[in-house]
């Protein structure tokens, strides 16, 4: 009975509706039957993170190219940020490291080992992915957070909570871990939820992090409390943050202006300011606002 269970609960746990606005894991198989382990694929080891695009093109529809012969290299534990226009391709670049799509050309790589090599559960499984849209199910808190990784101790459970900043909830429900969540129990505001998201992350501790910056404003106090989290979420895991508001990503390694026509610029935050180009330009308009 298990069995089964855990198969996929190890494989969409973070991924129930995939990036923003993705369909489930289960109809995206239904729907896109190429993406499935080709023979030879493997487990992948252990991962260390360094990520490779080589030229890859990609596009939704053969007539419509979405990336060109994109060239982009993340070290292992970096932080890579991706701002620019609305459209351009960043929560595409994104969505293609779990392979929810498929290159159409060129190739992308994990620690030198082509994604295609290696069996999609265990590529996804050492992918976290933290959005706006959070799946929870009518159960507890605990069994919530148990979800990031099925069989985690009662000490894994609470430190993932407490990283994940959730302690002041939980000391204000008598319950505790114990309290429902749903219709019948508590429910969540939307940074709770996002801490939840983030407590199952550091409870599967995957060397690979995608998060998908909230577009929808969240109080200023719940705002950094989030941050605080996710920069800790970030630490030691190769990170790429799509991102909407600039200022949250000033402490990035890296950030990269994506536009339709590629990767225009790249740099850390003060060289893109000197630079003077689009970076410059975002942030001047941002900073009026
Ligand atoms: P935003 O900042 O608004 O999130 P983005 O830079 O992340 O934008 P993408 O979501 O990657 O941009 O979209 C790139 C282009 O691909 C857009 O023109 C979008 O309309 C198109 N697109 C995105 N998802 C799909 C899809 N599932 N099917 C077809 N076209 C899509």
């Amino acid at each position: 009975f298990y069995r089964p269970l855990d198969k996929i609960s190890s494989v969409i746990e973070t991924y129930p509706r995939g990036i923003a606005g993705f369909r489930s894991y289960l109809n995206l198989m239904a729907t896109e039957p190429d993406i499935a382990d080709r023979p030879g694929a493997r487990p992948a080891p252990p991962l260390r993170g360094e990520l490779r695009f080589e030229k890859v093109s990609f596009g939704y529809t053969p007539d419509r190219p979405i990336l060109r012969s994109l060239d982009l290299h993340v070290e292992a534990g970096k932080t890579v940020a991706l701002v620019g226009p609305s459209g351009a391709g960043k929560t595409t670049i994104c969505s293609l490291l779990p392979r929810f799509y498929e290159v159409e050309a060129g190739r992308i790589t994990i620690d030198g080992i082509d994604l295609r090599d290696m069996t999609l559960e265990s590529l996804r499984g050492q992918i976290g992915i933290v959005q706006q849209d959070v799946f929870l199910f009518a159960g507890t808190l605990r069994e919530n957070i148990a979800y990031g990784r099925l069989g985690a101790t009662e000490a894994e459970i609470r430190e993932a909570a407490h990283r994940a900043r959730l302690d002041e909830l939980l000391a204000d429900l008598p319950l505790g871990l114990d309290t429902p969540i749903g219709e019948r129990g508590v429910k969540l505001s939307g940074g709770q939820k996002q801490r939840l998201a983030i407590a199952r992350i550091f409870l599967r501790n995957p060397p690979i992090l995608i998060l998908d910056e909230a577009t929808s404003a969240l109080d200023t106090v719940t705002e950094g409390l989030i941050q605080q989290s996710l920069a800790e979420l970030a630490e030691g895991r190769t990170t790429l943050v799509i991102a909407h508001r600039l200022a949250t990503i000033r402490g990035a390694d890296r950030i990269l202006v994506v536009t339709e026509s590629g990767i225009a610029e790249q740099g850390s935050h003060r060289e893109l300011i000197e630079a003077g180009g689009i970076y410059r330009g975002l942030h001047t308009a941002q900073s009026d606002i």
